[in-house]
């Protein structure tokens, strides 16, 4: 007993197409129906599947018998799709048909390009500093050699140059240290209000010398979460230092935690620490990719504040390393809130 080729090919998940010696679409599956539409059985491949690469191969396969691979590229409405194409042999009534089917390779040439785009960042984020410190040194091995003034003045731009090299660096290690522990939850008992006095400690000086009050409200009796301390402080540190640098002489910056309460976003139990400042604000367009690696809203701003743009992409992994949610509400000239939302139960993952 023979199955009929297209019984075979609906078996598959991927989209299949089985064309026959004549060159006609013999059997196709209903996953390449929806990929190429309906009515294709019957017809000249040529007139079906359109793209002249997959063309080629289809037609190099039916003639020499090999088997060969090409990208097929489409779009469903709302975002670019390739599939890796593989186009072989088979025989058929007597000679040779060939079977194309189509894999789904979007979310492998996403990761690739992502990376990429990483690398590309890392590479123009070191090489601004460092070109500025090769320009010193020159400088400073001829037309300066013999100006104690200029190698003061010098010195003192390079040292700031090294510096910010030295934190993007450690910004680059923390990040990947987090991903890397991203998939095992923390489990220490962390007592929240003191994580947040300690926040508060260690950037009051910052924050008096940019002219901002920086109050910490908590409630009165400890609120302790499963967590990594000292995770969370530099979940913390983060927030209420970009607060701090963004906000500009005159505003107010608070940290505030909530007392434990069901939380919808968690399905649970949960907590709630707010980050609020009455600064510039961030125009809403910015919201969704303020998470992302390197994205700043004002590059120019940002970097001449010394930051790096990698402190809410640790902040995030943080978070979700936590299980929790990081939510930003901003209203421009009026100001901005970060919360994070930790869960107190340490449920099954
Ligand atoms: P950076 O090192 O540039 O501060 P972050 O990842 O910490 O990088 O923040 C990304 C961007 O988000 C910043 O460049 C800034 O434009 C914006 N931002 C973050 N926090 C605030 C805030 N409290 N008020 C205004 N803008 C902010």
């Amino acid at each position: 007993m023979t199955a009929a080729p297209r019984d075979i090919l609906m078996v598959l998940g991927i989209p299949a197409v089985l064309i026959a010696p004549d060159n006609r679409i013999f059997a196709v599956n209903a996953a390449a129906e929806k990929l190429l539409g309906k009515n294709i059985e019957g017809r000249h491949f040529i007139t079906a599947l359109r793209q002249p690469s997959l063309l080629d191969s289809i037609e190099q396969t039916q003639s020499d018998g090999t088997r060969r691979e090409t990208r097929y590229l489409t779009n469903d409405g709302q975002h670019d799709i390739t599939y890796r194409v593989t186009c072989g042999p088979v025989p058929m009534q007597g000679k040779q048909g060939t079977l194309v089917s189509f894999e789904d390779i979007t979310p492998m040439e996403q990761a690739g390009q992502m990376r990429r785009d990483f690398v590309a960042n890392v590479s123009h984020e070191l090489r601004t500093p460092l070109t500025a410190l090769l320009g010193f040194i020159e400088t400073l091995q001829g037309p300066a050699r013999n100006d104690a003034n200029a190698q003061d003045r010098f010195l003192s731009i390079m040292a700031s140059e090294a510096e910010r090299m030295n934190r993007l660096v450690s910004d680059l290690l923390s990040l990947s240290r987090v991903e890397a522990e991203e998939r095992v939850r923390p489990v220490d008992p962390v007592d929240l209000g003191a994580v947040m006095q300690q926040t508060r400690h260690s950037l009051a000086q910052l924050a008096s010398e940019a002219g901002i009050e920086l109050d910490v409200y908590v409630p009165d009796s400890p609120v302790i979460v499963p967590g990594d301390a000292d995770q969370i402080r530099q979940v913390l540190t983060n927030l209420v230092e970009n607060a701090i640098k963004y906000s500009g002489r005159g505003s107010f910056v608070r940290l505030s935690l909530g007392v434990p309460d069901y939380e919808t976003r968690l399905r649970g139990s949960g907590v709630r620490i707010e980050v609020t400042d009455t600064g510039q604000g961030i125009d809403v367009v910015h919201l969704p990719r303020l998470t992302e690696r390197f994205y700043r809203v004002d590059s120019h701003r940002s970097r001449e504040l010394g930051g790096t743009g990698l402190g809410l992409a640790i902040v995030k992994h943080i978070v979700n390393r936590h299980r929790g949610r990081l939510l930003v509400e901003s209203q421009t000239g009026k100001g901005t809130t970060f919360t994070v939302i930790l869960p107190m139960e340490r449920e099954e993952d």
